[in-house]
C-alpha cells in the first residue's frame, strides 16, 4: 500500500472502511511521521500517542463488529491547542496555562471523537490566538514546511504546518481575524472560517467572543467539507450557536461548478503593499473563474479600509475582558504564593510572568479603549465601522453570489522579520478581517506559487452568512481546474523534509 500519510482524508476513510488499511496502521504511520519531522517543523505542542492509538483501535473494533462507520472514521487530525481536551494539556500557546489539564471536552473535541476521528495531538499557536505568524507562542515558533526559515502563518500555524508536512490530513483552527485562512494561504492548504455561530465555541478558549470561529483545515476542499460537517451544527451550550441546518458543504464540494455564478472582485484589496506575484496568481484565478463560466463583476466595499483599525479596537477590548479570568486562582500558573502576599499581588505576579508581550499589549489597549472617558471615541466608533462593513457586504451580496480577493497581501515572510513591528504583523490580516467583523463565511484555497519566491498564494472566497456551501462550490471548481493544469496538487511541489 502507498504511504498512508500521503492520502487525503476521504481516501483514508475509504481505506479504513474497506479494510484496506486499519485505523491503527493509519494512526501509527502519522505518529511515525511526526517522530521523523516534527523536531524540525514544531507543529505540535503535545502528541497524544496512546490516546490516538486507543481511538484508532476503537474504530477498528467497531468495523470488526460490522458497525457502520462515519465518513471520517479512522482519519487522524491535529487539533489547535485552543480547544479543551479532557485529560490532555491545553495551553493556548501561553505560559499562563502551562500544566493545566482540562476536566472537559470542547464541543468540537467531542464531535471529533464521536465521528471516530483520531486526535493525534495539540498544535502550536500564537499565545491566545493573537498573531499572524505563530511567533507569539510561549513555546517557540513553528516552521513553514515550504521553507523552515519562514512563518507558517498564524495564529494557527501549527495546524497548517502539520497538514503541509503530511503529519495529519486534517486539522482544526480558529479564526478571529484570519487565523485559519492566512495560515492556509501561506502553506498551500485549504482553510475555512464558517459562518459565525456555525461551529460551537463551547470549550474554545475565548479571545474575542464576537469574532472567534472554529473551523476546518485540510489539504483538499472535499476534506475540509467533510470535516466541516463533522463539527458544525447547533449546540445548546453556546448561546451564539445558530439553530438551523448546516449548509450542505460536502455536496457542494463534490459538485464544484461556477457556471452562471456571479463573482465579485473586491476593488479595495490590491495595489500598494501587495506582492506582485500574489496579485498575478490572484488575477489568473479570476480569469480561470471567468473561463469556467462565472460572471466577474468588480465590487467596491469602501468601508473595508477601516476594518483593520476597527478590529484592533474590538478584538483587544473583548480580550481584555475575556482574559480577566486568568487570575492565578482558577487555572494553571500561580506565581508568588508564598503565604506573605495578598491575592491581588499573586494575581499581578502571575499575569506578569504568564502573559507574553503581545497579550499584555492587547489587554492594555483593550482596557484603554473600554475606559469610560474613551469608550465612545474608540470602542463605540469601531462598532459603528463594523456596521458599515456589514452594510458593504449586504450591498455586495445583493449583486453577487460570492466575493474573491487574495487571502493575504504577501507570501510567508521570514521568521523574525515582523516580530518587533506589530503594525507590519497586523497587515497580514488585511483581507481576512472584514468577514470576522460581519460574521459571514470565507475560505482560502491554494492558487499557485508566487514567481518571485516560489511560495504558495491563497485565493480568498467570501460568501454570505449561512451560505458556506458556495465557498465549497467555488473552491472545488478552482482546485479541480488548477490541479488539472499543474498535473498534481500544489503541495507536491513543496521540498521534502
Ligand atoms: N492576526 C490576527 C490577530 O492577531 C487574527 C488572529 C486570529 O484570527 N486569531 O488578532
Amino acid at each position: 500500500m502507498t504511504d498512508l500519510t500521503r492520502l487525503t482524508a476521504a481516501e483514508t476513510a475509504a481505506a479504513v472502511a474497506s479494510g484496506e488499511a486499519s485505523a491503527v496502521d493509519v494512526a501509527q504511520a502519522h505518529l511515525d511521521r511526526i517522530g521523523a519531522v516534527d523536531e524540525k517543523v514544531h507543529a505540535f505542542l503535545h502528541v497524544d500517542t496512546e490516546g490516538a492509538l486507543d481511538a484508532a483501535r476503537a474504530v477498528d473494533e467497531r468495523r470488526a463488529k460490522g458497525e457502520k462507520l462515519g465518513p471520517l472514521a479512522g482519519v487522524p487530525l491535529a487539533l489547535k491547542d485552543i480547544f479543551t481536551t479532557k485529560g490532555i494539556p491545553t495551553t493556548v500557546g501561553s505560559k499562563i496555562l502551562e500544566g493545566w489539564i482540562p476536566p472537559y471536552d470542547a464541543t468540537v473535541t467531542k464531535r471529533l471523537k464521536d465521528a471516530g476521528i483520531v486526535i493525534l495531538g495539540k498544535t502550536n499557536m500564537d499565545e491566545f490566538a493573537m498573531g499572524s505568524s505563530t511567533e507569539n507562542s510561549a513555546y517557540g515558533p513553528t516552521g513553514n514546511p515550504w521553507d523552515l526559515t519562514r512563518i507558517p502563518g498564524g495564529s494557527g500555524g501549527g495546524s497548517s504546518a502539520a497538514l503541509a508536512s503530511y503529519q495529519a490530513p486534517l486539522a482544526i483552527g480558529t479564526d478571529t481575524g484570519g487565523s485559519i485562512r492566512q495560515p492556509a494561504a501561506v502553506t498551500g492548504t485549504v482553510g475555512v472560517k464558517p459562518t459565525y455561530g456555525g461551529v460551537s465555541r463551547y470549550g474554545m478558549v475565548a479571545f474575542s467572543s464576537s469574532l472567534d470561529q472554529g473551523g476546518p483545515c485540510a489539504r483538499t476542499v472535499l476534506d475540509a467539507a467533510l470535516l466541516h460537517e463533522a463539527i458544525a451544527g447547533y449546540d445548546p451550550l453556546d448561546s451564539t450557536s445558530i439553530d438551523a441546518p448546516v449548509p450542505s458543504v460536502v455536496e457542494a464540494a463534490r459538485n464544484g461548478n461556477v457556471q452562471g455564478m456571479r463573482i465579485g472582485v473586491v476593488k479595495e484589496f490590491g495595489g500598494e503593499g501587495y506582492q506582485a506575484g500574489v496579485m498575478q496568481r490572484f488575477n489568473e484565478s479570476v480569469e480561470l473563474l471567468r473561463e469556467l463560466g462565472a460572471e466577474i463583476v468588480e465590487i467596491s466595499c469602501p468601508s473595508f479600509k477601516l476594518a483593520l483599525p476597527a478590529y484592533y479596537l474590538i478584538a483587544p477590548s473583548e480580550a481584555s475582558s475575556n482574559l480577566a479570568r486568568f487570575d492565578a486562582m482558577r487555572y494553571g500558573l500561580r506565581v508568588g504564593d508564598d503565604g506573605t502576599k495578598s491575592a491581588e499581588e499573586v494575581t499581578a505576579l502571575t499575569r506578569e510572568a504568564g502573559f507574553g508581550d503581545e497579550v499584555k499589549r492587547r489587554i492594555i489597549l483593550g482596557t484603554y479603549a473600554l475606559s469610560s472617558g474613551y469608550y465612545d471615541a474608540y470602542y463605540g466608533s469601531a462598532q459603528k465601522v463594523r456596521t458599515l462593513i456589514t452594510r458593504d457586504f449586504e450591498a455586495a451580496f445583493g449583486t453577487v453570489d460570492v466575493l474573491v480577493s487574495p487571502t493575504t497581501p504577501t507570501t510567508a515572510f521570514p521568521i523574525g522579520e515582523r516580530v518587533d513591528d506589530p503594525m507590519a504583523m497586523y497587515l497580514a490580516d488585511l483581507c481576512t478581517i472584514p468577514s470576522n467583523l460581519a460574521g459571514n463565511a470565507a475560505m482560502s484555497v491554494p492558487c499557485g506559487l508566487a514567481p518571485e519566491d516560489g511560495l504558495p498564494v491563497g485565493l480568498q472566497i467570501i460568501a454570505p452568512a449561512m451560505a458556506d456551501d458556495r465557498l465549497y462550490r467555488v473552491g472545488a471548481a478552482v482546485e479541480a481546474a488548477l490541479t488539472g493544469r499543474w498535473g498534481h496538487p500544489l503541495l507536491e511541489e513543496a521540498p521534502a523534509l
